[in-house]
């Protein structure tokens, strides 16, 4: 049982909440800070971020540290600062998986059933006949399908969980493709709060002119980054750009559009145009 008042530790635990990613991968650590398990990958973007027009909205970043034997990024709770908050995590880009990872699930693209009854689960027409009777589909195959049934292919972002104040949570998105349906989902979580929509614009507006000019961004395939949105009763809204995990480098000399198809061998990622849709599906809440 927790007495109020709340000590910041108990506070921080009422108030943390993952929408993605496995349970073991994050752990509480000092006051206003959590840990992330260790990626050599990510620790490199958060250290490339630091001198970039990016800073400002990724969380900060204070370095790798041990914690029972394990290696885990320090970096600041962006939920620390709300009280109560509601959090979406909404998944950015065309695709979610990188272009080395199709290239490797190729090299053995054996029939699986594990993937096969994921993909039933989603939508029993889902697997060709053919993949029906094998009871199997390949991975490459299975990749390539989950991305069309969401909005990634088509708009160019997903919702991947939400998290309300009252507690309720919901990670059954991944079939939620329409714009429309895309639009009804951000009424919801705003509750049709005008200022903290009008909020989260003016936030996705700075993040894009950010992206536009930053280095970081131009030189790197932004694959299965999130941008967090939080916001609360005391009005406070903020959008976070997070998760570098599968955030790629270029060869030198190389830049990506990030507003271009992907044509496998591009690296595009569609990000900016991803941004700009959602931009747009906000601006639709409350017009329909
Ligand atoms: P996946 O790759 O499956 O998306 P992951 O293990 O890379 O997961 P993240 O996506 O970085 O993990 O984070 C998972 C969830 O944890 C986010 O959806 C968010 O709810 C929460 N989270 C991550 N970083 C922070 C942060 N700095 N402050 C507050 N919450 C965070
Ligand atoms: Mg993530
Ligand atoms: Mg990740």
């Amino acid at each position: 049982i927790v007495h109020w008042p709340f000590s910041a530790t108990q506070r921080r635990k009422l108030n943390w909440v993952q929408l993605a990613g496995h349970k073991g991968n994050f752990k509480a650590a000092d006051e206003g800070t959590i840990l992330k398990k260790f990626s050599e990958n990510e620790m490199q973007c958060f250290e490339k971020l630091r001198g970039d027009a990016l800073l400002p909205f990724v969380p900060g970043y204070h370095g790798v540290v041990e914690k029972d034997g394990e290696s885990f990024l320090h970096m600041t709770d962006l939920l620390a600062n709300f009280d109560l908050p509601n959090v979406m995590d909404c998944k950015m880009g065309v695709r979610t998986y990188l272009e080395e990872e199709l290239v490797r699930a190729r090299e053995r693209p054996k029939p699986r059933e594990d993937l096969y009854k994921k993909m039933v689960e989603v939508d029993s027409e889902g697997p060709t006949p053919q993949e029906h009777s094998q009871r199997g589909v390949t991975k490459p195959r299975y990749m390539q399908w989950r991305e069309t049934m969401s909005s990634t292919n088509t708009l160019g972002f997903r919702i991947e969980g939400i998290k309300k104040c009252d507690g309720t949570c919901r990670t059954d998105f991944k079939k939620t493709r329409s714009k429309q349906d895309v639009v009804q989902v951000f009424e919801d979580f705003v509750g049709g709060n005008v200022n903290i929509l009008k909020s989260y614009l003016c936030r996705l507006m700075e993040i894009q002119q950010a992206l536009k000019t930053s280095e970081f961004f131009k030189r790197h395939e932004v694959i299965g980054s999130s941008l967090l949105f939080i916001h609360d009763h005391t009005g406070n809204a903020q959008v976070w750009i997070i998760d570098f995990g599968k955030t790629t480098v270029l060869p030198e000399g190389q830049t990506l559009n990030h507003d271009i198809p992907w044509q496998e061998g591009n690296r595009e990622d569609g990000y900016l145009w991803g941004l700009e849709n959602l931009i747009h599906t906000l601006e639709s809440v409350g017009n329909n």
